[in-house]
């Protein structure tokens, strides 16, 4: 097949859009779909300090990658990378020296905090512990609270991560599946609450698949492997239910998020941003009392004093 741009050796067929497109024009196309939404929500303007979650996966790899490449000369934003060691033997111990290789390759300051040092406790052994909850929910509870407190403590002002086009049609659909409406409201905060660093995501005009070409086609250092819990999660479901939609209705993921972007408005008006407090354990933000982070951390504790007892009777 010949790219529809240039009439060269094509790579990839957009189905969604009915173009055939060789490496250099799905790289131009997916360049330009990060900076029009970047434009669009005005995600980076000068003197800030952006910090970007670095899996080393592909999509960390391609949002600090194209980030650096299309801010750093031209103004005074700063760029950090943080990464959280969440603890899964044979995973993360596989991403991080990726992640490390691209932050030397750009030359950006690489933060590596881990689960064991902050919670004491891997994720791999919080699960051999309590399986109250998910897997993700510890994971992403955990994540998203020394992600937020690391990201203060280097002065960043933003958090960039890489979450894709599918990511975003996936949270959408979840959070109405569990009929957790007020959570899609909060997907777009309407303002800056004290203490939470704001987040953008560049990517999330763009197929995962896409961003897995762009990361391959720029010979990006990433890790391709998956982590061992995704295939308990909800979540999994909910991403092959989108991607046979995909299939055979090309275009679904973009109409699910173009009908959240159409709706959040009215969301928000009827959910207003609850204004945060410090939790009364650790100081970060949260809803109200204790945050979810420090119910479950307490948790794991009670849990772990349990099992000691009994394997010791
Ligand atoms: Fe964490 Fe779940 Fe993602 Fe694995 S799939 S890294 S457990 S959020």
């Amino acid at each position: 097949m010949k790219c529809d741009k240039c009439g060269g050796e094509a790579v990839i067929y957009q189905r969604y859009s009915g173009m055939h497109l060789c490496g250099a024009h799905e790289i131009a196309d997916v360049e330009r779909k990060i900076k029009r939404r970047m434009r669009k929500e005005r995600m980076a303007v000068p003197s800030d300090h952006i910090a970007v979650a670095m899996s080393g996966g592909k999509d960390s790899a391609a949002v600090l990658s194209i980030l650096v490449d299309t801010f750093t000369t031209r103004s005074n934003i700063k760029f950090s990378a943080i990464t959280v060691d969440e603890g899964i033997d044979g995973y993360r111990n596989e991403s991080i020296p990726r992640a490390k290789e691209l932050c030397d390759q750009l030359g950006v300051p690489h933060h590596v905090i881990s689960f064991k040092d902050e919670i004491g406790y891997t994720l791999d052994d919080i699960l051999k512990r309590e399986r109250k909850e998910a897997s993700c929910t510890y994971c992403g509870v955990f994540r998203r609270t020394l992600l937020n407190r690391k990201a203060r403590e280097i002065g960043a002002n933003k958090v960039a991560t890489g979450h894709n086009l599918d990511d975003e049609a996936q949270v959408v659909l979840l959070n109405i599946m569990n009929g957790d409406i007020e959570r899609l409201a909060r997907l777009r905060p309407s303002r800056v609450q004290e203490g939470l660093i704001p987040r953008i995501k560049p990517l999330m005009d763009v197929p995962e698949r896409e961003i897995a070409l762009y990361a391959f086609l720029k010979k990006l250092p990433f890790h391709m492997g998956e982590c061992p819990y995704t295939s308990e999660s909800f979540r999994g479901e909910v991403k092959d239910m989108l991607n046979d939609f995909e299939a055979r209705h090309p275009g679904t993921k973009y109409s699910v998020l173009s009908g959240y972007e159409n709706m959040v408005d009215c969301l928000k008006e009827k959910y207003p941003q609850v204004p945060l407090e410090r939790c009364e354990v650790c100081g970060e933000p949260g809803i109200r009392g204790v945050c979810q982070a420090c119910k479950l951390k307490r948790r794991v504790k009670i849990d772990r004093r349990s099992g000691d007892t009994h394997s010791a009777s």
